[in-house]
């Protein structure tokens, strides 16, 4: 996610609680471009900012699921979107892109009380997120092309892609939009149908946002929505024999049982994009404490901590320690935690109960093998019902504790002092997490030494999330191995072909 927000001016005057009063979302499935009543229980929704019931959401099952391949596979075999020009689903896609950024307001409302972000983050980082996705893979659509390599002789070679055909696409909470349109963009615009698993967390806008692309011209099979639970309608996905191409993103527990059910059905491919611990790691020579300290707070505890490429393993070399912790210490009291539809809140709530009792847990954890909190440890009562932990900071903490070596999905960062580079390397890297590395020096061979040595799918130098839509962004080892925006998606999401001619005698 790309730190710097803009916004449309008026969008801080807009009075967002009031408009939540009057909010009444449809959580109906989207199959055959319309929203369907479906037989089956329903799972309750509720705010993480207060408690309250959000709606009652259709609980999908391999029925629905079914219906909605069966549909996607029809597009496939005899629609249009395949055999459309490029050019062509590139336009459809711009509308899309239009469409949402016209009821980007709703759209960002309905993310933040599913999610219990910051109103303004909901605006500023997924919408500005999803927008600029779906525009991005608009544009690509009519300038990808073939290759025609020179084989000799009579004979002539053209190497094509081809839309993989049917895509199923499990997204996460965290960021519901902007990595839904990370996938499901490059994904239509190559000209597959796709069938979208939302998170049970965060259905809401996604439904919507994806009726807006039927809306906006898309073929109605091109793209359903089935809503439900990751161990019912996930794995329906996860396992459907007419399914050629999954993208998960998610824990790693469920990447690892997506990519099980694949092996046990049809062995499409899966393309597993999962969590992180990802490190930020200060040399003495860091050229100013304080940017190191502002980034790596933003890396932190931005959007709650809930960031598959979150930093909230710090390590520190001994002579700065103390400096940057202190530094660090201010930069969080610059943080607000509050009710996600104030404006000036920049901590909201965390999206689930597990997370908030294994903040509280984790963090005591650390605390009872040694480690010192100096900011925050517990949870805050900003919203009446509501779920919210104050941002955390723990020194020392133990290099076997859990705040250390796994995700906990939460605003709480550890740190530890190290005396080489030898010993940050071997300490940053032990989670078998992936995901990135954040590295703060003047010195560029220092920069290089844990770059060239770390395996991770992301190495910042004297930065932390520098980001655009033209480079990949994904992990290795437990983090998986899909990647989303850039051009490396398109193999997430097309098939090679050669086509060999041989020349005959005239
Ligand atoms: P999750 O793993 O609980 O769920 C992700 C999706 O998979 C949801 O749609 C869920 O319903 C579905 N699912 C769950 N269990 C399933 C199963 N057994 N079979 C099939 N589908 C199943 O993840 P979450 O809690 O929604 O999101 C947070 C996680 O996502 C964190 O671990 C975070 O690091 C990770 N994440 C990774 C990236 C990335 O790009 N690598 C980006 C964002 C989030």
């Amino acid at each position: 996610m790309d730190g710097a927000v803009e916004m449309v001016d008026t969008d801080s005057a807009i009075d967002w609680k009031a408009m939540a009063e009057k909010v009444t979302p449809d959580a109906r499935p989207l199959v055959h471009g319309q929203r369907i009543d479906v037989g089956g229980g329903t799972f309750d929704l509720l705010s993480p900012r207060d408690g309250s019931l959000l709606s009652a959401v259709p609980a999908c099952g391999e029925a629905e699921v079914n219906d909605a391949v069966a549909y996607a596979r029809a597009e496939q075999r005899l629609g249009d979107w395949p055999r459309r020009s490029p050019r062509g689903r590139g336009e459809v896609l711009a509308a899309w892109a239009d469409a949402i950024e016209a009821e980007r307001v709703e759209l960002a409302l309905l993310i933040s009380l599913e999610t219990g972000k910051p109103i303004r983050d909901a605006v500023g980082i997924d919408l500005r997120g999803v927008v600029r996705a779906v525009r991005w893979y608009a544009a690509l659509a009519d300038k990808l092309h073939g290759d025609h390599p020179d084989v000799g002789g009579d004979d002539v070679a053209l190497v094509s892609r081809e839309p993989v055909g049917v895509v199923g696409i499990l997204t996460p909470w965290n960021f519901p939009l902007a990595l839904l349109g990370y996938d499901v963009a490059p994904a239509l615009m190559l000209g597959n149908s796709v069938v979208v698993k939302p998170s049970e967390q965060a259905p809401l806008s996604v439904l919507r946002c994806c009726e807006l692309a039927v809306q906006a011209g898309l073929p109605r099979d091109a793209l359903s929505v089935v809503p439900g639970l990751g161990r019912v309608a996930g794995q329906a996905i996860g396992r459907h024999p007419d399914i050629d191409s999954v993208a998960v993103t998610g824990s790693a527990a469920t990447g690892r049982a997506v990519i099980r059910a694949s092996g046990e059905s049809n062995g499409k491919r899966v393309w597993p994009e999962l969590g992180g611990k990802s490190a930020a790691v200060v040399f003495k020579d860091v050229r100013d404490i304080g940017e190191a300290a502002r980034a790596v707070a933003w890396g932190a505890y931005f959007n709650q901590g809930e960031m598959c490429t979150g930093c909230s393993r710090l390590l520190v070399e001994r002579e700065v320690y103390a400096e940057f912790m202190d530094a660090l210490g201010t930069e969080i009291d610059k943080l607000r935690v509050g009710d996600p539809l104030d404006w000036e809140t920049s901590v909201g709530a965390l999206t689930t109960e597990h997370q908030l009792r294994d903040a509280q847990l984790a963090t005591e954890e650390a605390v009872a093998g040694g480690g010192r909190v100096l900011r925050g440890g517990e949870s805050v009562a900003a919203v009446a019902g509501g779920r919210y932990f104050a941002p955390t900071l723990l020194a020392d903490a133990p290099e076997s504790s859990r705040v250390f070596t796994e995700e906990v999905f939460a605003p709480v960062a550890a740190a530890r002092p190290f005396d080489d580079v030898d010993e940050a390397l071997r300490v940053a890297f032990s989670s078998g997490y992936g995901m990135g590395v954040s590295v703060w020096t003047s010195s560029m061979d220092t920069a290089f030494r844990v770059t060239r040595a770390v395996k991770a799918g992301i190495a910042w130098v004297n930065c932390f999330e520098g980001d655009d839509l033209t480079v990949p962004v994904g992990g290795v080892g437990r983090s998986g191995y899909g990647r989303t925006k850039g051009t490396a998606v398109l193999d997430k999401y097309s098939d090679v072909k050669t086509t060999w001619v041989r020349l005959g005698d005239r």
